[in-house]
């Protein structure tokens, strides 16, 4: 396993949308172990693949909101996502030291393939739901500053 190098503060690469997996190789978990290894040392809550450079639909997430599993979505569809939610500011580990206001869906439930191949349907509700979306947003080549309302400290 290997840290990857995080694309920071550069729009015209993390504007970009990425392609899917078709090949579950070797390859991929390698990159999905490096992704979940770099997120744990930036103590982040997600990491999409075009944050590493890589611009492929796969993101991770701490599935709990406790920091103690990420898992990987590969190829992830929206099922559904219902109700708002603004209570909490959004930061970007592409963006650091800001933060963003987005109302965002609630709940959501996705469809993902797993490091396999597998396909998994997964729910999630409040910050894991922000999470996921924010993730998600990668993978379209939309991130917070394109989305968000900048908050700064002394307001
Ligand atoms: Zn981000």
């Amino acid at each position: 396993m290997a840290l990857r190098n995080l694309v920071k503060n550069d729009n015209e690469f993390l504007g970009k949308k990425s392609r899917p997996v078709t090949v579950f190789d070797d390859k991929l978990s390698t990159l999905v172990e490096d992704m979940k290894e770099t997120l744990r040392k930036e103590v982040g809550a997600g990491l999409a693949a075009p944050q590493v450079g890589i611009l492929r639909r796969i993101f991770i997430a701490d599935i709990h909101g406790d920091g103690s599993e990420y898992k990987e979505f590969i190829n992830p569809e929206i099922i559904s996502a219902t109700g708002k939610n603004d209570r909490y500011l959004e930061g970007c580990l592409s963006y650091p030291g800001r933060s963003f206001r987005i109302t965002r869906a609630h709940k959501v439930k996705m469809r993902a393939q797993d490091v396999n191949g597998n396909f998994f349907d997964f729910k999630a509700e409040d910050f894991v739901a922000r999470c996921l979306q924010h993730e998600f947003d990668h993978l379209e080549g939309i991130t917070i500053p394109m989305i968000g309302e900048e908050v700064f400290e002394n307001e």
